[in-house]
């Protein structure tokens, strides 16, 4: 977005107030009046509010308009691995269903892989009105520049309205450089998506200042609207198999699969039980489990409940655990039915991980932990006798 901003000097009176102001350093004073060094300015703005002369004016340019109108439909990015579609993707079409039948829009499935031509069908019956695929050997597994370039190459020759995507690791590596190469708008982690009829806007919440409020926002000079949505929150769509799409395969020439990158191996991670992302239960370890022993405890009771491991960040910094089960404003945005904090304190980065799951019980000896706070049910006492009793109790409850 081009901009400009000028001191104007027959009103500046050499006050200060502006160089205090900005959070760059990027101004001082010379001669009495204020002076804007443009290498460290970054046009944030801070500075005009805060003259009470009016002596400083940024005007912002951004550039020719949109013709908002040209953009239409509703499409969905399913995410697949080895070929199997994953269960965001099921959800967003759901939710993506209610959006495109608000607007009167069709709804669109994207789907690029390798060998993944029948999967139309699947996604046809999952309620795509339209599917659009691009099926490539260097599309066979995630990487993110032919991704990316294929993503833009689709939205810039059909101009989608909105573009849903998981919050995956791969939805956020791949939207957000979409977004930026197409001028679009992004919003990342939502929990609930609507849409403003009259002004047919995008209304995307999702929590913020570490989920103390909950925030709505609008793209309204932009187009497509992007969002993100977070796993396990809004509802799969069900399984039609009388419904048919139109399906759109494109071919591309092949510098549009170009990479920087090479594609050695992926190696399934050893000892993962459950993925996180989708478990439906979770015991998580923090510093309070005192080393990797403790995490063996936890992995019992995840056991007995058929759940998933995770971790706190202090955990994973220990090494005590790898950093694929760390839950947390770094890590991964888990939303399980069921979160078992042991030995967690509940500072906000790892809260923001995790406050959504349905039931939270926290397991802690200090009575004061934060964590009690956000949680369901609380036991204040020592994991080490809490954590193995538990786990007994599932094991015979359940028969294990
Ligand atoms: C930019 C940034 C990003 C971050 N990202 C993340 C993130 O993604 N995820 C994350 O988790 N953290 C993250 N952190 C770190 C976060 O701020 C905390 O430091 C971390 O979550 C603390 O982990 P903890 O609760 O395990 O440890 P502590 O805060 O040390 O808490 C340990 C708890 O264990 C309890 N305890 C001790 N012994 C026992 C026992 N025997 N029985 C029962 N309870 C016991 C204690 O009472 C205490 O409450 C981030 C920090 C920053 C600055």
């Amino acid at each position: 977005m081009p901009a400009s901003i000028t001191i104007l000097l027959h009103k500046c009176t050499g006050c200060t107030l502006c160089v205090k102001t900005c959070p760059f350093g990027a101004i001082h004073m010379a001669n009495r009046k204020a002076v804007i060094d443009m290498a460290k300015c970054t046009l944030c703005g801070a500075c005009v509010p805060a003259c009470k002369f009016s002596a400083i004016e940024l005007k912002k340019d951004s550039g020719p308009k949109k013709d908002l109108s040209a953009y239409k439909d509703v499409w969905v990015f399913c995410e697949q691995k080895k070929g199997v579609i994953q269960s965001i993707s099921f959800e967003l079409l759901g939710e993506g269903r209610k959006l495109a039948d608000k607007l009167g829009v069709k709804l669109a499935a994207v789907i690029l892989g390798s060998g993944i031509e029948a999967k139309a069908e699947e996604l046809a019956h999952r309620g795509a009105d339209k599917v659009y695929l691009v099926d490539h050997p260097a599309l066979g597994s995630y990487q993110d520049d032919p991704y990316t370039e294929v993503l833009v190459k689709l939205a810039e020759e059909y101009k989608p309205e909105v573009i849903l995507c998981g919050a995956t690791t791969i939805g956020r590596s791949l939207v957000s450089r979409v977004a930026i190469k197409i001028g679009a708008g992004l919003t990342a982690d939502c929990t609930e998506l609507d849409v403003d009829l009259k002004e047919r806007l995008l209304l995307q919440t999702r929590p913020a200042f570490g989920g103390n409020i909950m925030a709505t926002i609008i793209t309204p000079n932009h187009r497509p609207q992007m969002a993100t949505v977070r796993h396990k929150v809004m509802k799969e769509a069900g399984i039609d198999k009388s419904r048919r799409a139109e399906v759109t395969s494109k071919i591309y020439p092949e510098e549009v699969f170009k990479s920087r990158t090479r594609l050695v191996d992926i190696v399934a991670e050893i000892g993962e039980t459950v993925n996180l992302s989708e478990a439906d239960i979770i015991v998580s370890g923090g510093r309070g489990l005192g080393g990797k022993e403790g995490f063996a405890m936890i992995a019992e009771l995840a056991k007995a409940l058929n759940g998933a491991v995770g971790a706190a960040r202090s955990a994973v910094d220990a090494d005590w655990i790898s950093y694929s089960h760390q839950v947390g404003q770094t890590g991964k945005t888990v939303c399980p039915k069921l979160y078992i904090a042991c030995g967690i304190s509940g500072q906000i980065q790892h809260l923001i991980g995790m406050q959504s799951s349905k039931v939270i019980v926290a397991i802690n000896k200090d009575p004061d932990a934060p964590i009690f706070k956000v949680a369901t049910y609380g036991i204040v006492g020592d994991v080490f006798e809490i954590v193995p009793a538990l786990t007994k109790e599932f094991r015979r409850a359940l028969n294990k």
